[in-house]
């Protein structure tokens, strides 16, 4: 009896070292993750198979019951039965615990807090080079204008010859662009579209042609090698300056006000003789030059100041006009009667057709518009800066 009485304790005691690490669940259950618990609850039933099985340690102890003497089997199977009871009953317990933290935790994983504010889905905008290209494209469509796309790689032909400027001309080394092997390069100005549309269309001809131009400028803040150029022409017969002042006066009309004035100084240009630079009067103080204090406080609100946030300290508090630099007009682009080699470059006769030609940058013009100081701002795609112009 004594020996198999060891027995038992023997087996007791093997099964309580081995369930330890099932033992304390309820306290370890802060820490516990479901997917281990999972792997545990797997565990302890595959443990409690071997504990209490017909193969256990404890199921072959009841068969030494017969095997002691008569006197003691009864005692002796009480010692057994306690044991099977006690082994029975921590792991009863441990699977309960564990089972109620699984479940508890998958209720909470599936759990759908509906209180919780959804996610507002992020709608973009138009960029402030597109807004503004499409006010002017709005302005001249409704002037008759159809708008004109071409490539942006050119030959030397198209960007330099045809547009009166020959090989060693000086202006071809103001306008030094990106050049490719092969004899092409990216356009300098989007004049190219003038020669093309021409050549397609013929004329009588109007059209306006906005697109990227490139110079091989290094970034600062009012100059970029990649920018935006519209271009205008309008070739027929009788075309005189009177028709391209009265044209460039109109659009600007529209887009600034009917009080707007234009203001045309002579130039050069290759391709055009006569040559204006064209001017209108600025647009926040109407060609006085000065903003009260009053003025100046509305027209930066008015524009909620894109780039004001990131250039916070570049106004002064003087009454002198921004954007006109206080002179009260604003340099806007150039323009003029297309040349007759022009004309002639494209099948068409000097002394039947003449047309005018003008263009502008569009970026130097936003950043005027949108009170925006350096034009780099524009090409960086930060957010904050672009959020501005929703
Ligand atoms: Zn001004």
């Amino acid at each position: 009896m004594e020996e198999q009485r060891k027995q038992v304790e023997g087996i007791r005691e093997a099964f309580k070292a081995k369930f330890e690490r099932f033992a304390n669940l309820r306290s370890a259950a802060s820490d516990l993750k479901l997917a281990s618990a999972e792997a545990l609850s797997k565990e302890l039933a595959e443990f409690k198979i071997k504990s209490t099985g017909k193969k256990s340690e404890i199921a072959e102890a009841k068969k030494l019951i017969g095997k002691v003497a008569p006197e003691e089997r009864g005692r002796f199977g009480q010692l057994v039965q306690a044991a099977e009871k006690e082994i029975t009953d921590l792991l009863e317990k441990a699977e309960a615990e564990l089972n109620e933290f699984i479940t508890a935790a998958r209720i909470e994983r599936e759990r759908l807090d509906v209180t919780i504010p959804g996610r507002r889905p992020r709608t973009g905008h138009l960029h402030p080079i597109t807004i503004l290209r499409q006010q002017i494209e709005d302005i001249f469509v409704s002037m008759g204008y159809a708008i004109e796309d071409d490539r942006e790689i050119e030959t030397d032909y198209y960007n330099f010859d045809a547009l009166n400027i020959p090989e060693g001309h000086p202006a071809r080394e103001s306008q030094d662009t990106f050049y490719t092997t092969g004899g092409f390069a990216l356009r300098s100005q989007t004049s190219t579209v003038q020669i093309r549309a021409m050549e397609r269309r013929g004329v009588p001809i109007r059209i306006i042609a906005p697109g990227k131009v490139f110079r091989r400028d290094t970034p600062d803040m009012t100059h970029v090698p990649m920018f935006h150029q519209i271009e205008g022409l309008c070739v027929d017969k009788g075309i005189t300056m009177a028709h391209l002042k009265g044209t460039v006066t109109e659009w600007l009309k529209r887009l600034f006000g009917e009080d707007t004035v234009t203001r045309f100084r002579p130039s050069y240009f290759p391709f055009t003789e006569p040559s204006a630079e064209f001017d209108f009067s600025c647009f926040v103080c109407h060609g006085s030059g000065r903003v009260s204090s009053e003025q100046r406080a509305v027209s930066s609100k008015e524009g909620e100041s894109a780039g004001e946030q990131l250039t916070a300290n570049s106004s002064q508090l003087t009454d002198r006009c921004r954007p006109c630099k206080g002179s009260g007009w604003i340099e806007l682009g150039g323009s003029g009667m297309v040349h007759p080699n022009v004309l002639r470059a494209c099948g068409v006769d000097p002394a039947v057709y003449s047309g005018f030609a003008f263009g502008f940058g569009l970026e130097r013009m936003a950043a005027m518009m949108f009170n925006i100081d350096d034009i780099r701002h524009m090409f960086e795609n930060d957010v904050r800066f672009l959020e501005q112009f929703k």
